[in-house]
């Protein structure tokens, strides 16, 4: 997997062809970490926006409502972002739980030693590569939970830190929703039989998972806090923060913006534990590539810092693409409390999508084909 824009490109025009009926008919089916072909692995690319989320519609387009599988998904990415957006006390909610002592047979899950071999598959095919077909996470995640009795969040914690593309918002959503917490009493249950019937032969759990467990319930109830108002971008020269959340400044800002500086934040850790080899070098790479475009785009000069609290909050404004909700938000609500003042610019992409996100994923969408008209490629 190479962090660049160019790659993700590269990946997208190939995959481009199958994003038609063909991944309507076969997206469901994980073969394996060696047999791909019939998913796009571009969520790495998408989740830094290497690649813009409008690119991929772009692609889809000439499928028309052959594609509508392909686009429904990408909007799928856009519905957690929102939701988690307006609902923040979910996230606040999960950093308190996922700090819980771990359980006996927690050490035993997340090395893969569980005696349940596709699990066990799993677990190691997410450290060693970054990446799980999505039915691998819907398995992993119920066996997780309704299996293995662990807590739900120690598995998010788990997975958000090896995924190459791990985001707080589809991660943390979806394990919820696996757990039937998101639409609640409504949880997701592997079953013995959908995994060998989708995974080539390779598995066969038959008699080792727990098929009737009920939902999880909780008692907290997360209040729509409604879309977050965006800033509006300084007038004159400015210095832009980069970070890991948006990786394409070129299209961020219009070309004729003046950048005085570019200030490079590394990649935010995902937890108290460590943040998985792939996922981290991912991160790191998608910010080298992002801060040599910034700096050739905008013809400014390019400074990493290490913390926020390590720029200078007198000078040019600064402006940075919207943090979202997760680590890097604690990172920036953090530097705000200690007195620094930064612009949070919004993409048009999420602002028109996001009114759509504050409760099911169905009223996203029925808003799909106004938004995609709306949508420049670039957005
Ligand atoms: C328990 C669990 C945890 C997950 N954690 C993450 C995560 O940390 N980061 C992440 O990006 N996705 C996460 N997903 C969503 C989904 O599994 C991945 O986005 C998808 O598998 C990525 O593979 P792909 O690029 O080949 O997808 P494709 O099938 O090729 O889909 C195209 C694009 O659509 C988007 N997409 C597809 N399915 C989903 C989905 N269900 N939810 C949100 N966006 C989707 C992605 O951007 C993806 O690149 C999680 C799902 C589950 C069930």
């Amino acid at each position: 997997m190479e962090p660049t824009r160019a790659a993700g490109l590269a990946r997208l025009a190939a995959f481009a062809p199958r994003m038609g009926r063909a991944y309507a008919a076969t997206r469901n089916h994980d073969s394996g970490p060696g047999a791909r072909a019939n998913v796009s692995v571009l969520s790495p690319w998408v989740r830094h926006r290497l690649v813009l989320e409008a690119e991929l519609a772009a692609a889809a387009a000439p499928f028309g409502g052959a594609a509508e599988k392909f686009v429904s998904e990408v909007f799928w990415r856009t519905y957690f972002k929102g939701f988690l957006e307006r609902h923040p006390a979910i996230w606040a909610a999960y950093t308190t739980a996922r700090a819980a002592p771990r359980p006996p047979g927690y050490e035993a899950a997340i090395a893969g030693r569980t005696g349940i071999a596709c699990f066990d598959a799993w677990a190691h095919e997410l450290v060693e590569t970054g990446y799980l077909h999505n039915h691998a996470r819907m398995w992993f995640a119920s066996i997780w939970i309704f299996t293995l009795r662990l807590p739900w969040a120690l598995g998010a914690d788990f997975t958000f830190r090896h995924f190459a593309d791990g985001d707080p918002a589809s991660n943390t959503l979806s394990w919820r929703w696996v757990a039937g917490l998101h639409t609640r009493g409504k949880h997701y249950l592997a079953r013995a039989a959908n995994i060998s019937e989708h995974t080539a032969g390779r598995f066969d759990p038959r008699g080792e998972l727990d098929e009737r467990a009920p939902p999880l319930v909780e008692d907290a109830v997360f209040r729509d806090e409604g879309v977050p108002a965006s800033d509006a971008r300084p007038e004159g020269p400015v210095r832009l923060v980069l970070h890991e959340d948006d990786c394409l400044p070129e299209t961020l800002l219009p070309a004729a913006a003046r950048l005085e500086e570019v200030l490079v934040l590394p990649p935010q850790p995902r937890g108290p534990r460590p943040t998985g080899t792939i996922a981290h070098a991912f991160a790191h790479g998608a910010l080298a590539d992002a801060a040599a475009r910034a700096g050739a785009h905008f013809a400014a000069p390019v400074r990493q810092v290490e913390t926020l609290a390590d720029i200078d909050p007198a000078g040019a404004p600064l402006v940075t693409a919207w943090p979202t909700i997760g680590p890097l938000r604690d990172a920036f609500d953090q530097a705000h409390g200690a007195g620094l003042t930064v612009a949070w610019l919004r993409r048009p992409w999420d602002s028109r999508a996001w009114p759509h996100a504050g409760k099911g994923f169905f009223a996203l969408r029925q808003a799909m084909p106004a938004l995609l008209d709306a949508a420049p490629c670039a957005a």
